[in-house]
């Protein structure tokens, strides 16, 4: 089911063009064809929408959490509600097969309930007075508008993660979602105000990065940003905010490890990192894009993993039997297909996969398949950038310890996995590996709501979910009360003469 709402921006309580009348067109990756036309909006529609957050910023922070938080539970319960309609928005807007996207809408509906429970939970401290008849608390107080920028692989849950917190902890929001996932993005927004959000408290500017993005980071309106992207794309707005002392949370890219140590169950080790490669195709900030793996196992374990690789199901999303589904734009597909070339010249081995399709369902759409390097070094292209498409290599070390080093050698340092039965290894790896998160006989994929998400290196600093997001997106201030009403010993003498 497509949206049937003409796709608009949120700006003030109000669904509005761009105020230029400028609009693009939302791609199906599927088919390649035009299925929506989205605002194109410019520095004026940010101004507006700041002005608008700025607005709603008094009386919305001035609303009790619970009650804050028991618009964001309506919201997380209305997506809920509506989870199929929204996953199949997910599916025609970004391209990932229909059983994924019920799990990502499902876990935007996680993080809702899960945030608008911790408004009751808004703990702070008090601190034991150095001096008698003296109070000493911290209160927590909503850092202000903040403007959360997302990416368009995970639209719906990472869109989510950002705007939960945010307005529960008494923010308001500009929100400036991918131009490729504008579509599913403001299905978001409707659920909020479904939910029956004040006006201006949440707004949604749609278009690129170069004129909204740009417009909203150096709207000097924005007192935080929360942005999920690429690392240069990061590097850019950490920049701009630094001088602002702006705070800032940044999850950027990731070029993430497994490790397969030869005591490992091969069979099923083969399976997760599968899902953990080839997910969302491969369109994963924590994909395992390079797969580690002892020597006395390796030829095993790559034949295993190249033989399920080149048996996934690769279709439209729409498909209930399809595992991979295209990637996001004809560009991103050219970018895969150049990595591929570059492997192949830098003398990695195809084990799978390793092009595109030319049947008739899939030479429309963006589609690359999966692809297995073997024989792959470290140093080569295909280990060292994000390519963000269906593309994973194999690489072989002789013992642990040269896996961990291999694993660190990298800029990145987001998600990291081990498959093992030794308990040596398994701490060897948690103390070892740099990098944000370490699954332990998982793939690198699969965040839980209640722990911390994100990385280390140019995979970004600050971590979204948890009870960390309490501590960003609240400014803490310090009271101290004296009620002795009296003189302290330090205070000036009373007036001379
Ligand atoms: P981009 O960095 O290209 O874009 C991310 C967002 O930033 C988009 O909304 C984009 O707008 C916007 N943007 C681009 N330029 C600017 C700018 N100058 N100022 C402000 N905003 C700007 O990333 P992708 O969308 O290509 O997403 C893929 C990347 O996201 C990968 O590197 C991936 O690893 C990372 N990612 C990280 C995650 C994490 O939690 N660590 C999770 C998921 C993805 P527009 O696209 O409309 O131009």
């Amino acid at each position: 089911m497509e949206s049937k709402i003409p796709m608009k921006m949120y700006i003030d309580g109000q669904w509005v063009g761009s105020s230029s009348g400028r609009e693009f067109a939302a791609i199906d990756p599927a088919t390649g064809e035009e299925f929506e036309r989205v605002p194109k909006g410019n520095e004026e529609d940010v101004k507006a929408a700041v002005d608008a957050a700025i607005a709603a910023q008094r009386s919305w922070r001035n609303i009790p959490a619970s009650q804050r938080g028991d618009y964001v539970l309506r919201a997380g319960l209305l997506v809920r509600e509506q989870l199929e309609a929204i996953a199949r928005i997910d599916v025609k807007n970004v391209g990932k097969p229909i059983r994924e996207a019920r799990r990502e809408v499902g876990a935007a509906a996680t993080a809702a309930i899960y945030f608008s429970g911790m408004a009751r939970r808004m703990y702070s401290n008090v601190v034991d007075s150095e001096q008698p008849e003296k109070f000493t608390m911290v209160v927590r107080r909503p850092v202000g508008v903040v403007g959360v920028i997302t990416p368009w692989n995970d639209p719906a849950s990472l869109g989510m993660w950002g705007l939960a917190p945010a307005l529960m902890t008494g923010n308001t929001v500009v929100f400036k979602p991918s131009s490729n996932s504008a579509v599913i993005s403001a299905e978001l927004v409707r659920v909020f105000e479904k939910a029956g959000l004040p006006k201006g408290v949440l707004n949604m500017v749609t278009g690129g990065g170069g004129e909204v993005g740009e417009a909203l980071i150096k709207n000097g309106g924005i007192n935080m940003t929360v942005f999920t992207g690429e690392s240069a794309t990061g590097r850019h707005i950490a920049e701009v905010n630094a001088p602002l002392f702006r705070r800032q949370v940044m999850e950027l890219g990731g070029k993430n490890a497994l490790i397969v140590a030869k005591d490992a169950e091969l069979e099923v080790a083969a399976r997760a990192a599968l899902y953990a490669a080839f997910s969302s195709a491969g369109q994963k900030c924590t994909a395992a894009s390079r797969i580690i793996v002892e020597e006395q196992v390796a030829d095993k374990f790559s034949r295993l993993f190249a033989e399920q690789a080149s048996k996934l199901v690769v279709g439209s999303g729409l498909r209930e039997d399809v595992d991979v589904g295209p990637v996001i734009s004809r560009s991103q597909q050219e970018n895969a297909l150049d990595y591929i070339k570059a492997g192949e010249s830098e003398g990695a081995v195809v084990l799978a996969g390793g092009g595109t399709y030319e049947d008739e369902e899939r030479r429309k759409g963006f589609f690359v398949k999966p692809t297995v390097f073997g024989s792959a070094r470290n140093d080569m292209k295909i280990a060292r950038d994000e390519i963000f498409a269906p593309v994973t290599a194999i690489m072989t070390v002789s013992d642990i310890d040269e896996a961990i080093e291999v694993a660190n050698d990298t800029r990145y340092g987001l998600s990291s996995a081990i498959y093992t039965k030794d308990i040596k290894n398994v701490f060897k790896a948690i103390d070892g590996i740099d990098a944000g998160m370490t699954f332990v006989n998982q793939g690198t994929v699969g965040p839980e709501v209640g722990a911390p998400f994100g990385g280390a290196k140019d995979s970004g600093f600050g971590r979204e979910l948890g009870e960390e997001a309490l501590e960003h997106f609240t400014e803490k201030k310090t009271v101290f009360i004296d009620y002795s009403y009296g003189d302290r010993p330090w205070y000036f003498g009373l007036p001379r003469g």
